[in-house]
């Protein structure tokens, strides 16, 4: 078996059923996705719609595509058409376009909110006011093609695991908070934190999918 396999079985191994697990293939060429499909992996997680839309057009149609980077919003048609979840929903502008392009393709796109919850100011997300005040507006009301199945945020990239469980709290805390308060409960459930360096600490925080690169599929020399 090739160590790609390897790691994709040890991974879901380690994850579920707690949370579901996202092999994010990256710059990685098709041969390594389908190593991980012949595992059985069908959620596959990409940063730029370009790239992700061509390795959709490659691969087997039961393959659910998790779009995870920053989107411009002249990209959204690209992926419209068969995207599965976006995670990386960062501005009311982005989600109105998700919106009108799910319209044009007569389906609902199932979204997250990323929230900001590092240091580093270069990370995107909404703040916690910032995103309260959007949901209870009545342009977010509106919005009829999209489905808002729950959160995503990226702690700092730092040695500092205290740190990192602090923010990851504080994301499960928001979650919770919009369960009750915002959204119904069938439909926002989903708390997508942890990666290669911090999946263990989200898990404990209770996250529901874990975005896993560079140890399935190796480091990344290219960007
Ligand atoms: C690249 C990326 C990951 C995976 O990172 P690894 O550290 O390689 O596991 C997870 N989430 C997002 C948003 C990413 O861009």
């Amino acid at each position: 078996m090739s160590n790609i396999s390897e790691n994709i079985l040890r991974f879901r191994e380690s994850v579920e059923p707690k949370a579901t697990l996202i092999s994010v293939s990256k710059t990685k060429p098709i041969s390594d996705l389908e190593q991980a499909y012949e595992t059985g992996q069908r959620h596959f997680g990409e940063n730029k719609v370009q790239e992700m839309t061509s390795k959709w057009e490659h691969l087997p149609k039961d393959i659910k595509w998790h779009m995870i980077g920053h989107v411009q919003r002249n990209k959204v048609k690209y992926m419209a058409p068969y995207v599965h979840l976006i995670h990386s929903v960062d501005s009311p502008r982005l989600l109105k376009e998700i919106n009108k392009q799910a319209k044009n393709n007569d389906r609902v796109i199932n979204c997250l909110f990323q929230i900001h919850i590092a240091r580093e100011e270069n990370k995107f997300g909404f703040d916690k006011q910032e995103l309260l005040d959007y949901i209870t507006s009545e342009a977010f009301k509106e919005l009829s093609h999209v489905s808002i199945t729950g959160l995503m945020g990226m702690a700092t990239f730092t040695d500092d695991l205290d740190q990192i469980r602090k923010e990851f709290k504080s994301l499960s805390s928001l979650f919770s908070k919009l369960k009750e308060d915002y959204f119904t409960h069938d439909e926002f459930k989903e708390l997508s934190m942890g990666m290669t360096g911090d999946y263990k600490i989200a898990i404990e925080e209770g996250s529901t999918m874990v975005r896993i690169g560079s140890a399935i599929f190796g480091s990344r020399n290219t960007h």
